[in-house]
């Protein structure tokens, strides 16, 4: 039996290498980490995909594969097709990030593998999670009474939310059917996404008329909730955006939560893409009333600049988050007393749908403190500032017509050529800023037309980018209009 175990061993010891093999692979990832960035302003921000799947030909076997020959296969199966979220060029979506301390941090995490879920296991972890949700908490200026959670990205976070607000409510079985949620067509279809998983999909759901800036209609919303309750429903829940992904249209927030207040709404508010403009004063005049939302979702990997995979919800009865999430199993009984909703809280998992869960603070808290709070307020700034630089010089070409001027970084806009359909027309000019590839933006429907848009928000998008942009729109459009 020893000499079993000794065999196995001997096999088993290669999952850990030794540290000339560490540091030899850790190399080889810097430099083709650094390279790749090296590259990036001459990288497509598109290439289109070809289809092929190399992975197919190469399956995971028994045998190992040395590490140059893997980043050569990764580069080429995976870097080097479809959209690049790393560049200043992508301003197509919402965009996304990829600060370089995140990635650090999330190689520390790795290694560390420091158990954030639960206090008991990782205190500091636990700690330095807990404390970037608190700095979010005081930015959106919630009291400290309020709790909330880092998670994988803004969808989870609706979820989150929107199961506090029907526990906190007490929508159940019996009144699922006569409560109305209240929503605009604007809403992100996360928000449907997460009624459906929470077992709420059979809600009323009432589609709030907007006003000629996609903004919710707050005199209809009040004319809905009332005629709801006339007719013996239970008005439940309202949902805002602060920052629509179509057109970055922020709603009215002070206004909706005066009528959330007088009606006993939850006021939900949708801040993921728009939430972090707090970090500037342009933004902040924009959000104003923010911290009027019984719940707040915002996505760190986006205005943050963080790598996919980390977004935030926050509740300010921080309580009502802790109800819903805070379980108990005899197995657990070393960590932690029965848990009782009313205590402060020190586990994330008491908080959060998950219970393991990676360890996220690393990859927002390195960034956040090398750079300090400066260059990111600096970046959100000037992401509004070429956002409405944008709209003031493609409004000075001829036949682009343009769309409101931005709340926040996303403008729409159309080309209206001088034969043939206008919808065809844009779908073609899209396509052809596709096949250029140099920069990446996309397009959606607004009122039924097919409308072109642009969002920034990469901490490495500047005016130049911008520039490329309006010349390339302009050049394209001229080529395709005859
Ligand atoms: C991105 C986004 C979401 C969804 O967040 P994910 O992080 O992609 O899950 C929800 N709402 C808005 C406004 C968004 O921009």
């Amino acid at each position: 039996m020893l000499k079993k175990i000794d065999q196995l061993e001997r096999l088993s010891r290669l999952l850990d290498p030794g540290p000339a093999e560490c540091n030899d692979l850790f190399e080889q990832a810097g430099r083709y980490a650094l390279a790749t960035l090296e590259r990036l302003p001459d990288t497509p921000t598109y290439q289109p995909d070809d289809g092929r799947n190399g992975f197919r030909e190469a399956p995971i076997a028994d045998e190992p594969v040395d590490m140059a020959e893997l980043l050569a296969f990764f580069r080429s199966e995976v870097d080097t097709t479809g959209i690049l979220p790393a560049s200043g060029g992508q301003m197509g979506y919402i965009p996304g990030g990829g600060l370089f301390p995140s990635a650090i941090g999330d190689f520390l995490a790795g290694i560390t593998n420091r158990y954030s879920g639960v206090s008991f296991a990782g205190p500091g972890a636990a700690r330095m999670e807990l404390s970037l949700v608190d700095w979010m908490r005081a930015l959106v200026g919630y009291p400290e009474t309020a709790a909330g959670d880092l998670t994988s990205g803004g969808s989870i976070a609706t979820l989150s939310a929107l199961v506090t607000a029907r526990d906190a409510c007490g929508i159940d079985f019996a009144t699922i059917p006569r409560a109305c949620v209240y929503l605009t067509d604007q809403a992100h279809h996360c928000v449907g996404k997460a009624l459906h998983v929470a077992g709420l999909k059979d809600v009323q759901q009432r589609k709030v008329p907007m006003d000629d800036r996609f903004r919710m209609d707050v005199a209809a919303l009040e004319a809905l909730v009332n005629s709801d309750r006339e007719q013996g429903l239970k008005p439940w829940l309202v949902i805002a955006s602060a920052g629509t992904t179509d057109t970055g249209a922020v709603d009215p927030l002070t206004a909706v939560a005066s009528i959330a207040r007088q009606q006993d709404l939850w006021f939900h508010l949708d801040a993921a893409y728009g939430g972090f403009f707090l970090l500037c004063e342009e933004g902040r005049d924009v959000l104003d009333g923010i911290d009027s939302a019984d719940s707040i979702v915002m996505d760190p990997h986006k205005g943050l600049g963080l790598p996919y995979g980390t977004g935030a919800v926050l509740v300010k009865n921080g309580g009502l988050l802790a109800r819903s999430n805070a379980y108990y199993a005899d197995y657990m009984q070393d960590a932690k007393p029965v848990f009782t909703a009313d205590e402060t809280w020190d586990s994330p998992a008491d908080l959060s749908l998950e219970l393991t869960r990676p360890f996220r603070g690393p990859r927002m808290w390195f960034p956040l403190k090398l750079f300090g709070l400066r260059p990111f307020r600096a970046s959100l700034a000037e992401k509004i500032w070429l956002a409405r630089y944008f709209h003031q010089e493609l409004g000075k070409l001829e036949r682009f017509e343009t769309g409101p001027y931005p709340d926040l970084s996303i403008v729409t806009f159309r080309y209206l050529p001088q034969n043939g359909d206008i919808d065809d027309f844009n779908k073609r000019l899209v396509e052809s800023v596709h096949r250029d590839g140099k920069v990446f933006i996309t397009s959606t429907r607004i009122n039924g037309r097919f409308t072109l848009r642009l969002a920034v928000l990469n901490f490495r998008t500047h005016r130049a980018t911008v520039d490329y942009l309006l010349q390339l729109l302009q050049q394209k459009a001229n080529e395709l209009d005859y």
